[in-house]
């Protein structure tokens, strides 16, 4: 027999934790396919009965828990995103949906576009290049800061002070190689949100302190992009397993792929994550698992390639994502396919 108090310890410790978990009113798709009349966005999850309960624009609709574009209606040109809000019972959520723009191009610029340009790796003016070049995606590194902020760096010490043994404010006025500073996650999502074009690869850090410190790491950054509905522009991607795990369990269509090489195509899948980002020389080892991967529906993103060679031959292999230091080289290689 468990004791009235055993259980309610067993409440007070589980309850919280159940409710961060509680997947409500999510949408499986935020990205609006463009140039289809009445699309399908995606299924609105966690209730029986959704409704739309405001939408400025008067363009969407909901039919059987399915948000979609009403009848016979497209996107006005120049627009790109959209506030829907959207309620069952008691609850209202509000959504940005984002007009599928984005470039198919495969090139994710490791760390922004840095090396071949003015500012520094993991900056807003990385970031801003990755863009301009036009992109796929812009990959970038977070840490969890001593207050609990999210930041961006690669390591896990920045301007010789420790990422998470040290105070944002102190962070964020650290001056990178070219005169960047170090910008916070929300920073670099609300730049991110200002176009429809490169998708933000969000890399999340396992933390030096403790798994745990990891995990809050993980919800603190799924938190926030849904705080700043950025969900449509999000690509999660992690080393740590239980992390890329923990995003989706807060968030079932998350878009996750893990990078440290030793999971199946099939491990993936079982678990709901929906792509791997491995390191070129194990791809290179066995390069079926590309042609695996695809037949499983996994997503597949390589790193780090920068050799105008070994991007041809991921490209002719039907890879999906190449990250690299030298954008430029790959979306020329891209461009002679
Ligand atoms: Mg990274």
């Amino acid at each position: 027999m468990i004791s009235r108090k055993k259980c309610l310890l067993l409440a007070t410790v589980l309850l919280p934790f159940a409710m961060q978990t509680q997947a409500q009113l999510i949408l499986d798709n935020y990205v609006i396919p463009a140039g289809k009349p009445g699309a399908a966005i995606g299924k609105v999850t966690g209730a029986n009965k959704a409704t739309i309960s405001a939408d400025t624009s008067g363009l969407f609709t909901i039919e059987k828990n399915t948000l979609r574009l009403k009848k016979g209606k497209s996107l006005p040109a120049g627009a790109f995103k959209f506030e829907v809000a959207v309620s069952a019972g008691t609850e209202k959520v509000v959504y940005t949906l984002v007009k599928d723009e984005f470039h198919q191009n495969k090139v994710v610029a490791h760390r922004g576009a840095w090396k071949n340009q003015p500012g520094s790796q993991n900056s807003l003016s990385s970031l801003k290049d990755a863009i301009k070049l036009g992109c796929a995606g812009s990959e970038f590194d977070i840490w969890m800061s001593a207050d609990g902020q999210m930041v961006l760096s690669h390591d896990p010490e920045i301007g010789g002070k420790k990422v998470e043994e040290t105070n944002a404010a102190e962070l964020t006025a650290i001056a990178l190689d070219n005169g960047d500073k170090v910008p916070t996650l929300e920073q670099y999502l609300d730049e991110g949100m200002k176009q429809n074009g490169t998708k933000l690869v969000l890399e999340i850090k396992p933390s030096k302190v403790s798994k745990e410190r990891g995990q809050e790491l993980a919800t603190k950054a799924v938190e926030m992009v849904r705080a700043k509905q950025a969900q449509g522009w999000i690509i999660y991607i992690s080393f740590d397993y239980d992390i890329c795990k923990r995003v989706v369990e807060l968030d079932p269509y998350a878009k996750v792929q893990y990078l440290n090489g030793e999971k199946s195509p099939a491990q993936l899948k079982a678990d709901k994550i929906w792509g791997f980002d491995y390191n070129y020389g194990v791809v290179n080892k066995d390069m079926s698992i590309l042609k695996d991967a695809r037949s499983k529906g996994v997503t597949t993103n390589v790193w780090t390639v920068n050799k105008a060679e070994q991007m041809t031959q991921l490209l002719d292999a039907g890879v999906d994502f190449l990250t690299t230091d030298e954008p430029e080289l790959a979306l020329e290689k891209v461009k002679g396919k």
